[in-house]
């Protein structure tokens, strides 16, 4: 699989990435994981995003999610749309009504646009689904709101991305033996970081040293994060191979 960064930054977009969002391929496949502010454009220096076989969405913070609403308009109003079928759309179950409501800015135009005609809404159970090859399982977190970490297989190979999640056993979980984990960490250790919302640097490192994972890649640090000193106390928690995601860099996985 290649993994490659659109965006990293937490929260919010930063001055030199957007917020968060990933793709990645094996082969003719091709899914998003994640699509937050500013990560559709830097999407189409990539691939067609008519080629997209699958989205999966962590939760539906507007940093995971708010280019939906671009990518519906790409999808819509293109003037040569390649003919196709609806785009795979796996996230929480309240996905479908929380992207209208995104979209359409008045009751009448969200009774018109149900979105069906792009898009295939498929909320997660406990098995593994499937995108073309890549196994895709999720697994609850710990957030303000219903979140999940994802866990993607192919060819005996897997990544895990935590979403947003504070520290919580179902990431080490979904995250044992991946080789690599693609972890938040929004904020610095610190006695007072408020439960159930964010990983530090730390909680990153000791989720994937519990996970034993192969690498550890620390993402969603937010502008306002000293990034340096969240990857010192990551590498320093976890033992292993650790480093910041960079925008517009690709991971062999
Ligand atoms: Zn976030
Ligand atoms: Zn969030």
């Amino acid at each position: 699989m290649l993994l490659t960064v659109l965006g990293c930054s937490g929260s919010v977009p930063g001055p030199e990435s957007p917020a968060s969002g990933y793709l990645l391929r094996a082969g003719d496949t091709s899914v998003l994981l994640d699509l937050g502010n500013g990560t559709f454009g830097a999407l189409q220096r990539y691939l067609d995003p008519f080629t997209l076989d699958g989205l999966i969405l962590s939760h539906l913070h507007p940093d995971h999610c708010a280019d939906i609403s671009a990518l519906t308009v790409y999808r819509r109003y293109h003037p040569h749309p390649p003919p196709g079928e609806v785009l795979p759309v796996y996230g929480p179950p309240d996905a479908a009504e929380r992207l209208i409501a995104a979209y359409a800015p008045n009751a009448v135009e969200r009774i018109r646009t149900d979105l069906s005609d792009l898009y295939a809404f498929r909320s997660y159970g406990g098995a593994t689904a499937r995108i073309g090859p890549l196994g895709v399982l999720a697994a609850r977190v710990e957030h303000p709101c219903d979140a999940y970490a994802v866990r993607i297989s192919h060819a005996g190979r897997a990544l895990v991305y935590s979403g947003d999640t504070g520290p919580c056993p179902q990431l080490v979980e979904l995250a044992t033996g991946a080789d690599v984990l693609l972890a938040e960490a929004s904020w610095p250790d610190r006695p007072d970081n408020p439960a159930g919302i964010h990983l530090s640097g730390k909680d990153a490192g000791e989720a994937a040293a519990a996970a034993g994972v192969g690498r550890l890649l620390i993402t969603h640090v937010p502008p306002w994060t000293d990034a340096e000193q969240v990857l010192t106390e990551a590498k320093a928690a976890f033992g292993g191979p650790t480093e910041l995601a960079r925008a517009g860099t690709h991971y062999d996985i």
